[in-house]
């Protein structure tokens, strides 16, 4: 048993807190916000995230797990300090480290002797050195273990991880953090600290460019009238290439792939590196919002000028509540750019006055349905379950006319113009091809899937 204390109480703090927890470690876990400590002090779960809230609530029943309101002092007794805090990007594209060096600073002055500060946040090469300058203390250790969870399924990830990733200049205290997770069964890649950096922003560049390539995949399927279903299955058998992430969507987002993507084309800019791969991937995922947007003005009629258009999912995928660099908010930025009304549903019903919707003048409905009532089309932009089992005869009953004749009147059309332009029926698209094709068309509406037969 360890004593740790972990800072940030964020989607990996919190995680990796009921994790390290359940593994027989006594953890104390900080957070400058302190609503977020009530919260968890009173027994709830800030965010969505299977399995957590039994996890914590388990852990804090048989006192392993505690919270704190952040303050150095929280690290006093620790012996491993996990930094957990936020790294986004900065203006320049690169990670920006001020909640990293800001939490060091705070800490040093009163870590132990020994002690050893884990960075889990995700930090460009040469960061354990600068936490090392920050925390101003020659006395301590400064090791990498990137995380690698994903949202929706991060308790799982946790305590059952493909690797653990530890880079440290000193192999003793790189195996004293190994042996911190004993009881999971997952290989140790034990490695210097820079390796380590590059392994969490090569792993999820990798991914993204993944998804860009069958997206890519996807709209090649379209212009040739092939199925993307079937390629996926053909391709992902390939035991060299696998099926994960060879999903097509919206385009990829979240609070991780966007930042890491452009960090490690910075990174690799900053040591006279052009790492072009990444940067393609990058513009066809900025492309793809941008299609997604052009596939929904399409069955409107060619312009969105006035149109109401309904959106189901505001995540970034299922799973969880995470808005960050959610595709869906990039799609309805182009959406509403170009005029449209955009009525809103998620299933974790986020606030309409939340920081990343307030901007976009989304409307936030309370159900899939109310986001279909006078709109012209729906977009499915999240793969939520729910979407997949909707009522479609219902669906097709509430969307349609009286907003087509609102909108045709608004920009300045002839009705029958409009109507000519548009199929006539109202149409589905389906961004994450995730619904039964069948199911809509026989309910009466048009389905467009992306590179779909
Ligand atoms: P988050 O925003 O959910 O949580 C970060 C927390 O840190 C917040 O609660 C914030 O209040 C707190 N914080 C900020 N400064 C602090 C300070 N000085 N002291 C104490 N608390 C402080 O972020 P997250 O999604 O958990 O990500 C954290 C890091 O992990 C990032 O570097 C991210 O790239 C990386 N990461 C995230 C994921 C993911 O899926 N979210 C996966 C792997 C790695």
């Amino acid at each position: 048993m360890s004593r740790i204390a972990i800072i940030g109480v964020g989607y990996v703090g919190l995680t990796t807190s009921a994790a390290l927890a359940h593994l027989g470690h006594q953890v104390v876990a900080a957070d400058v916000d302190r609503p977020k400590i009530d919260l968890l002090d009173s027994g709830v779960i800030p965010i969505v995230e299977t399995g957590l809230l039994e996890l914590v609530t388990e852990q804090r029943q048989v006192g392993r797990l505690t919270f704190a309101f952040m303050a150095g002092e929280v690290v006093a007794e620790a012996e491993f300090v996990f930094l957990c805090v936020p790294t986004p990007q900065a203006g320049d594209g690169s990670a920006d480290l001020t909640y990293v060096t800001e939490a060091a600073r705070q800490i040093g002055p009163h870590l132990e002797t020994g002690a050893v500060v884990v960075n889990k946040s995700t930090v460009p090469v040469g960061s354990v050195d600068i936490v090392s300058t920050a925390l101003g203390r020659a006395d301590v250790w400064v090791v990498s273990n990137p995380e690698f969870l994903r949202e929706g399924r991060a308790v799982y990830d946790c305590l059952n991880p493909d690797r653990i990733v530890i880079g440290s200049s000193d192999r003793i205290v790189g195996r004293r953090v190994a042996a911190l997770y004993d009881g999971l069964d997952a290989p140790v890649v034990l490695t210097d600290p820079a390796s380590a950096e590059t392994v969490k922003y090569a792993c999820n560049a990798f991914l993204a460019t993944k998804v860009s390539f069958i997206n890519e995949v996807a709209n090649l399927c379209q212009a040739v009238g092939a199925d993307v279903g079937d390629v996926v299955v053909g391709m992902g058998l390939d035991r060299r290439i696998g099926a994960d992430h060879l999903k097509p969507g919206p385009g990829w987002g979240g609070s991780c792939f966007p930042k890491d993507t452009n960090a490690l084309v910075r990174i690799a800019a900053d040591h006279g590196y052009d790492f072009a791969l990444v940067r393609g991937a990058i513009v066809a995922n900025d492309a793809q919002f941008v299609r997604v947007a052009d596939r929904v003005a399409a069955v409107s009629g060619g312009d969105l000028d006035g149109v109401q258009v309904g959106v189901w999912g505001l995540t970034f995928k299922a799973g969880t509540d995470d808005l960050r660099d959610s595709p869906s908010l990039a799609v309805i930025a182009h959406l509403r750019s170009r005029g449209a009304r955009v009525l809103a549903y998620d299933p974790t019903h986020p606030d309409p006055g939340h920081d990343l919707l307030a901007p976009l003048g989304v409307e936030v409905v309370a159900d899939l349905y109310a986001a279909c009532d006078g709109s012209e089309c729906i977009v499915i932009l999240t793969e939520w379950p729910e979407f997949a089992t909707a009522d479609f005869t219902r669906v097709a009953s509430v969307l349609g006319a009286p907003v087509t004749a609102t909108a045709a009147l608004r920009s300045g059309l002839d009705l029958s113009e409009r109507d000519q332009r548009r199929s006539g029926r109202p149409a589905i698209v389906d961004a994450r091809n995730l619904v039964d094709p069948a199911a809509v068309t026989t309910a009466g509406c048009r389905y467009e899937g992306i590179g779909r037969r």
